[in-house]
């Protein structure tokens, strides 16, 4: 027989109840507490009892108020120096709950989004998804002080829902809150200090009598894990001594063959591997090689996540069973074997019962959170039938070089389509011309109230098309008559129509599907709903050309043109996996072409395509990466080489840091690189000066997520920093002046100022020079 388990699962409720129950808290404000403690348990409790009514025998108990990293931090008291007076002054009362021993809700929810003088700890995307984690903060005298209260909480509640012998406690692991964590200390160190805590925890746990507890460490599949095994030895050992079985949960990849090694070999009852990996990586997933190898301990029960967690696509091929059968006849009868999803459901929609329109002629069908559970059941029961009694009619899996990738793609490109007509040197000089340090901004204006009625009005189908694209159209007037009179160089149309950077363009194409209920937590409450890639990509007509014509016609300054990239519409997409991502982000970027030849057709002089995902669809592992930095950078260069040479190419990339893929930012053969950079503290700015970096940029000089209006005298040092550090020589012509990232989510009251100040820095600057 298999087993079956559950690793996380969507913490959204299926209409977005988390997301309105905590709003109505930040607005309602801490006496709020018991609703919105309330409304969790009633969402966590519907989520598990329809996971073990699919036929789930051990379901993981997860759900979070905001985020599982914040969680960990809250409930080992890992707060950075700047909140403990907050923690010190707080004044928890029995609203809220299991939160007061911490330090309350409100010092819970302070962490993540900041308080006067206590800016929030950041956010950085966790492994290679799109969902955001709040970054741990450690220095070397960090001890934990912890309260373990909440998920306490959560397992009374779960054991309720569930029964005790089926409800397993999620914990975020020690070696990934460490290896995900800032900050100077020592990570061995560290983890060997959290590790009482965690024990103390397992104590607690095994008084409620769970059956065990899931460790998640995802950090082990990063190349850099290979070192950690005496660390991992030293932490498990330790826990495994309090007794409760321990279910080591390593998601979101293969392992490297060096951790895989030692990892079998830790004192934990249970490992799950990841058999699925990245949709449509050109790689595939290497655990069953790994297993073929070195086999995997008969004492230790595999963890089999061979149901794709985080693809939205349901296994059509019946390749899991077969994964299943093969497993089975490696490992032999005896082997406890437990079905799973390969990473936590929280990347995936609700439940594909809510979608009222489904396309046909898909690839496979869908499958989200709900049927993805349903898949773990069916399969294992089907594995558990079969594995006696006559062979398998449908071919059998060679472990040993079983990868599950897509097959390699077989269209070849000329090579002269990645090419500018002409290198960098000879095109700058023919490039518009502009004043030192020249001034613009990254695309977006304001998404204000009127601009949102005026698209609801068009999608009920109040507003006809042509009195829609006339209020955009003065939409757009306004943003360049604002930048006139600002004085901004190049002026951008201030994307209204967009409502967002993926799914405009993706509505335009064909190849896409839209859902209606898709939602998937990106953090707190903030979600978004990823369209799915259902078949090749192709552009139908024009996509931007006419909101570039109109504001080029308003202005004789250059109008930037503005699109967004094929890999962030691909890394922001449900990608398909039948065809490799590869392939998929060269269809994107054939399409994107033909919108850059129109738009310099009509006379577009300085193009924009943003690629704020570069650099999260960099794989974990290091001998990953140079291939999909290859096939990245040529899908940017497949789009943009049709530019001719007098059109200016912009590219702008944020929310990550990029310092260790300089190089491929390079190859990307832009003429301009704007690039967020002030809130770290302009590592980016020593990073470009170090790597030798020749073409313009535009480091981004204030931080658009805060509403501070930025001083002129703060933005000038600001400026002269760059000089200082040697930036491009020193040469103000080709260093460019912008914010950090797009301005949609701020108002006008604060943009107007913020860029007044930023015009007048450049031209002091100028003054000086
Ligand atoms: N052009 C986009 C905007 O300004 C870029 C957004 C982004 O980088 N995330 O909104
Ligand atoms: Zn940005």
């Amino acid at each position: 027989m298999m087993s079956t388990s559950t690793i996380g699962f969507p913490r959204t409720g299926p209409k977005r109840e988390a997301k309105k129950a905590l709003e109505a808290y930040w607005a309602a404000g801490a006496a709020n507490g018991p609703q919105l403690l309330a409304a969790a348990a009633d969402i966590e409790a519907a989520a598990w009892r329809r996971q073990a009514e699919a036929g789930v025998e051990l379901t993981g108990l997860d759900g979070t108020l905001y985020d599982q990293m914040l969680d960990a931090v809250f409930q080992l008291g890992l707060l950075p120096p700047r909140f403990q007076a907050l923690k010190a002054s707080a004044e928890p009362s029995p609203a809220d709950g299991p939160y007061a021993g911490g330090g309350g809700l409100d010092l819970y929810f302070k962490l993540a989004r900041g308080a006067e003088g206590a800016p929030a700890l950041d956010m950085s995307k966790y492994m290679d998804t799109n969902y955001h984690i709040i970054v741990p903060e450690l220095c070397h005298d960090t001890a934990p002080c912890a309260d373990w209260s909440p998920l306490l909480d959560r397992v009374r509640r779960g054991q309720d829902a569930v029964g005790v012998a089926s409800a397993v406690p999620i914990v975020v692991g020690p070696c990934t809150l460490v290896g995900l964590a800032r900050g100077e200390f020592d990570r061995s160190e560290m983890v060997a200090r959290l590790a009482p805590a965690y024990a103390q925890l397992l104590r607690d746990l095994a008084a409620l009598g769970v059956p065990e507890v899931q460790f998640h460490e995802p950090f082990l599949t990063k190349s850099s894990a290979e070192g950690l095994a005496a660390d991992c030895a030293a932490c498990y050992g330790q826990l495994a001594a309090a007794g409760v079985p321990i279910n080591l949960v390593v998601p979101y990849d293969d392992v490297a063959e060096g951790t895989y090694r030692w990892l079998i070999e830790l004192p934990v009852a249970a490992i799950s591997l990841d058999f699925c990996g990245v949709p449509g990586a050109d790689y595939g997933c290497r655990t069953a090689q790994l297993i073929a190898k070195y086999s995997f301990p008969k004492d230790k029960r595999l963890g089999a996540g061979v149901i794709d967690g985080r693809g939205c696509w349901a296994d059509a091929s019946g390749r899991a069973l077969r994964l299943l059968r093969a497993l089975r006849a490696t490992l032999g009868a005896d082997q406890a074997i437990c079905v799973q999803t390969s990473t936590s459901l929280q990347h995936l929609p609700y439940d594909l019962a809510s979608e009222p329109e489904l396309p046909s002629g898909l690839p496979a069908p869908l499958a989200f959170a709900v049927q993805k559970v349903e898949e773990v059941v069916t399969v294992a029961r089907a594995a558990s039938a079969a594995t006696d009694g006559a062979a398998p009619a449908e071919p059998h899996i060679d472990l040993s070089t079983y990868t599950g990738a897509p097959p390699p793609a077989e269209c070849q490109l000329d090579e002269a389509l990645f090419r500018r007509a002409e290198p960098y040197e000879g095109r700058r000089p023919k490039q518009v011309a502009l004043p030192p340090f020249p001034t613009t901004t990254i695309g977006s204006f304001p998404q204000t109230p009127a601009i949102r009625r005026h698209r609801l009005a068009f999608k009920q189908g109040r507003l006809s098309l042509d009195a829609y694209r006339e209020r955009m159209a003065a939409e757009i007037g306004f943003a360049i008559g604002a930048q006139e009179a600002l004085g901004l160089d190049v002026l951008v149309h201030g994307e209204p129509e967009r409502t967002d950077m993926v799914e405009y363009f993706g509505q335009q194409l064909s190849g896409f599907h839209f859902t209606q209920h898709g939602w998937v937590q990106s953090y707190g409450s903030r979600y978004t709903r990823p369209p799915i890639i259902v078949g090749d990509i192709t552009r139908t007509g024009p996509m931007t050309v006419h909101e570039y014509e109109v504001a080029q016609g308003l202005t004789s300054k250059p109008v930037k043109g503005m699109l967004t990239g094929p890999v962030t519409i691909l890394q922001w997409s449900f990608a398909r996996n039948d065809v490799p991502r590869a392939e998929q982000a060269a269809q994107l970027a054939l399409a994107l072409r033909d919108e850059v030849k129109d738009l310099a057709a009509a006379g577009c002089r300085v193009l924009q395509v943003d690629e704020p995902a570069l650099r999260e669809g960099l794989p974990l592992k290091a001998d990953r990466q140079p291939a999909y930095l290859r096939w990245a950078v040529d899908a940017f260069r497949l789009a943009t080489a049709a530019a001719p040479p007098e059109v200016q190419v912009v590219t702008h990339l944020c929310y990550s840091d990029f310092d260790d893929i300089m190089p491929a930012i390079h190859a990307m053969d832009a003429d301009v690189l704007t690039i967020e950079n002030s809130r770290s503290g302009d590592e980016m700015i020593h990073a470009l000066a170090a790597s030798g970096y020749t073409r313009d940029v535009g480091p981004g000089v204030y931080d658009v997520h805060s509403p501070l209006v930025p001083s002129v005298e703060w933005l000038a040092d600001k400026l002269r920093s760059y000089l200082q550090a040697g930036l491009l020589g020193g040469d103000a012509s080709r260093i460019h002046v912008n914010p950090d990232c797009g301005l949609k989510t701020r108002r006008w009251e604060e943009v107007l100022p913020s860029l007044r100040n930023m015009v007048a820095a450049a031209q002091q600057l100028r003054a000086e020079l």
